[in-house]
């Protein structure tokens, strides 16, 4: 990789100073030290000078070494305030201190005493010479060979340190999500590693194609040049810059300039042309080349790990068909917001598109997709950056962003204003919810989620319905919700059952039939009333399950009656509108008589009065097929459905149930006001039996008969009961209440 990038230094590095080595002497003999700085006064090494410091102790030298770390030698007397304060100070020096550079020379006054060999070794000690040894020419010798040693390993060790600070680099750039922030990283981390100050750093990166290098923007700088960041690299206020980054790219090299180097990262490597000029305002070292060398590779990987990176993203953040965000940028983005304190100011507002689906149908994908295209350009053109326009799925758009610029009814008026609603290509109405973020405490999932239950609840009203979200009314749905799951549950655990309410004849008081009423039995013995699950299973669909457990239970209840020689009573079966409007009512409620093998002449069917109503024609033709194969028909809650007369005529029913409501008034408020008389009176008309239901009383009894209703229901004579108990109570029945 590293012959991919031609450093090219082609212009003459400016003469540098020479270098200046310093040399400490430690010893406490004045003469000595006297002698020395005379012998190195001239002297000349390496092609620099020398600049001698002088510690007359151990302790000042200790002292001095851990001030000033670039002294090149240590002269050092081995025998000073005691016999081994010498070998001390080396300890400090290279243990304590931490300096591993400095090199050492010792000497000693008395010939014959030189230091053990370990000790040379552990402490990385030169050289041992007595004084007298030392002549003029020798110290030369010695003090040259100790300053290259020390040259050679300033230069190792601060290419490591490099190296060590590439390697942490670049662990930070492939941490890197896009281009910006991975471009300022670079600045930064290339000043750290040449010691810069971060000033005048630039990265720009040419555009794709013919004239890319002209189109160059600016990705990041630092220092004086910030400013220009995400302008054109013609509009760098330093033409000078401007023109070596310019030369940078056309030529596709990196350059090293008397002030300044210029990276070039290529398109191959690095996803797309970069150049980033660096101002070090001197030429770099051949350390300092070798170690952006590397660096740049890194760099490369990080600008291409980036380009693949945002590739990525835009295939798992995008719309295909749109190219606007999707649901996962939309969930991405709501939760950032719910995290953020200014929640309170953003909304979420969720659009759908009225009757797109019939749309789709009727004109084809083709058209559906141009105008999911205007709907996704309309609301991309109204708001600026701050505002996320998603697209969360078919026809169902989102738009984050603040208070003051997302509402409701301006989105909506957005495509109100054309004048032809009819045009081809024209959205004619859209539904749309509002949720205000700082109400919400939930996660961007749930949230989504129950803006959505909200907009379909307000679509249920019809077209162009505009809800708000409100988390009291949802609170609700989710408690249906969680409802709705335990009775799924409780049917397959078993949970469900019917109980059996008898039905009395007042005359003969006899038993003519029970009806069956579902009951649901929590694991903690408690009951949960039909009045509550059963709206809930009819409007979810639910019923439609759960009615046939109910049928099978009631038809195995009558099985076990008539097992017990009490054939002759009817027993009556609750069905609600989705089971009777079934296409294959008939046949489901065949199979069922069937399994159980129940006569059909045993069995009666109740269906509310509303339920006949509403869709008369066809709940006719379902009675009627019931009645003929001998099943009983039943209207239910008579009476407060305020049906014509002459619809109830044509009903194939066979008896009408007084609803509870009317039985309710007997005794309580004057003969003349009660209704209940009047829908006997009808029911009498229409030539069908009549059974009142809720007596619970004598008087209300006694009443109903006199006024020409024969059979009653209700607590008076018993409640619901499972079928054990009612055959008892069926043996019981004459004796005990006759
Ligand atoms: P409903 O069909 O009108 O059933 C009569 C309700 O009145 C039953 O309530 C019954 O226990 C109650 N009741 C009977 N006698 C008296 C009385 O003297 N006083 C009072 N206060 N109430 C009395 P339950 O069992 O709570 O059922 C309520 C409703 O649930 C039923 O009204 C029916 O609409 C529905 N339901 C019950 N079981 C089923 C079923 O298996 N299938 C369907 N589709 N609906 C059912
Ligand atoms: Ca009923
Ligand atoms: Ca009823």
């Amino acid at each position: 990789m590293d012959d991919q990038l031609a450093f090219r230094a082609d212009d003459q590095p400016s003469s540098t100073s020479p270098p200046v080595w310093r040399v400490l002497a430690v010893d406490d003999d004045v003469d000595f030290q006297r002698a020395t700085a005379f012998a190195l006064s001239e002297l000349d090494l390496l092609g620099g000078r020398i600049e001698l410091l002088q510690a007359f102790s151990c302790r000042e030298a200790a002292l001095l070494l851990a001030r000033e770390r670039d002294i090149a030698l240590v002269l050092l007397d081995v025998v000073m305030e005691t016999e081994d304060a010498g070998l001390r100070l080396i300890k400090a020096l290279r243990e304590v201190i931490g300096n591993s550079e400095t090199r050492v020379v010792l000497l000693t006054g008395e010939p014959g005493r030189a230091p053990a060999h370990e000790v040379m070794r552990d402490y990385d000690i030169n050289d041992y010479w007595t004084k007298s040894e030392l002549s003029a020419e020798r110290l030369l010798t010695v003090l040259t060979a100790a300053v290259r040693g020390y040259a050679q390993l300033k230069t190792v060790a601060s290419a490591r340190r490099g190296l060590q600070m590439i390697v942490e680099s670049s662990n930070a750039l492939f941490c890197s999500k896009n281009t910006r922030e991975l471009s300022s990283k670079i600045l930064s981390e290339i000043a750290v590693l040449l010691n810069l100050q971060a000033e005048g750093i630039v990265c720009v990166r040419a555009e794709e194609g013919e004239g890319g290098v002209a189109k160059a923007r600016i990705i990041s700088a630092s220092g004086r040049f910030r400013p220009s960041v995400d302008a054109s690299l013609d509009s760098l206020d330093s033409p000078e810059v401007a023109a070596v980054l310019r030369r940078s790219l056309q030529g596709q090299q990196t350059l090293c300039l008397s002030d300044c180097t210029v990276l070039f990262f290529p398109r191959f490597q690095a996803g797309a042309d970069y150049a980033c000029y660096v101002a070090t305002e001197r030429v770099l070292d051949d350390t300092e080349l070798e170690l952006l060398k590397v660096f740049s590779a890194s760099i490369s990987r990080g600008l291409y790990n980036v380009a693949l990176f945002s590739r990525l993203e835009e295939m798992a953040y995008q719309d295909d068909l749109l190219k606007i965000p999707n649901r996962n940028a939309l969930i991405r983005m709501l939760d950032m917001t719910l995290k953020d304190e200014s929640k309170a100011e953003r909304v979420l507002v969720l659009i759908d598109i009225d009757n797109f689906s019939g749309a789709n149908t009727a004109f084809g994908t083709g058209y559906g997709d141009f105008i999911l295209g205007l709907v996704a350009k309309r609301l991309c053109d109204a708001f600026d950056g701050n505002v996320l326009i998603a697209r969360v799925r078919d026809d169902l758009f989102a738009i984050l962003g603040p208070q003051t610029q997302v509402r409701a009814a301006d989105i909506v008026a957005l495509f109100r204003r054309q004048t032809r609603p009819y045009e081809l290509g024209q959205v004619h109405s859209l539904s749309s919810v509002t949720m205000n973020l700082g109400d919400f405490t939930g996660s961007a999932g749930v949230a989504l989620q129950d803006a959505l239950l909200t907009l379909k609840q307000a679509k249920r009203a019809g077209h162009d319905q505009h809800a708000v979200y409100d988390s009291r009314l949802l609170g609700a749905h989710a408690e249906a919700y969680r409802m709705l799951l335990a009775l799924r549950d409780a049917v397959e655990a078993g949970h469900i059952s019917v109980q059996l309410q008898p039905q009395i004849d007042l005359q003969t008081r006899r038993v003519t039939g029970v009806e069956a009423l579902a009951r649901w039995r929590k694991a903690d013995g408690s009951m949960v009333p039909p009045l509550s699950f059963i709206p809930l299973a009819e409007a979810t669909g639910y019923i439609l399950p759960l009615g046939d457990l109910l049928m099978r239970l009631a038809l195995q209840a009558a099985k076990e009656l008539a097992d017990a020689g009490y054939g002759d009573i009817r027993v009556a079966v609750n069905v609600s509108a989705p089971q009777l409007l079934q296409h294959d009512f008939i046949e489901r409620f065949v199979a069922h008589l069937q399994a159980a093998g129940v006569r059909p002449q045993q069995v009666e069917v109740e269906i509310t009065e509303s339920v006949a109503m509403r869709t008369f024609d066809t709940v006719c033709e379902k009675l009627r097929a019931l009645r003929e194969m001998g099943v009983n028909v039943a209207i239910d809650d008579f009476g407060t459905g305020f049906s014509s007369l002459s619809y109830l005529r044509l009903l194939p029913a066979d008896r009408l149930k007084i609803d509870r409501s009317f039985v309710l008034e007997i005794g309580q408020v004057s003969n003349e006001q009660m209704i209940a008389e009047a829908v006997i009176q009808i029911a009498a008309r229409v030539g069908m039996q009549v059974i009142a239901e809720g007596v619970e009383t004598r008087q209300q009894a006694d009443w109903i008969l006199e006024h020409g209703c024969r059979e009653a229901q209700g607590y008076l004579f018993a409640k619901a009961m499972g079928c054990s108990d009612l055959l008892r109570w069926l043996a019981d029945w004459p004796r005990d209440r006759a």
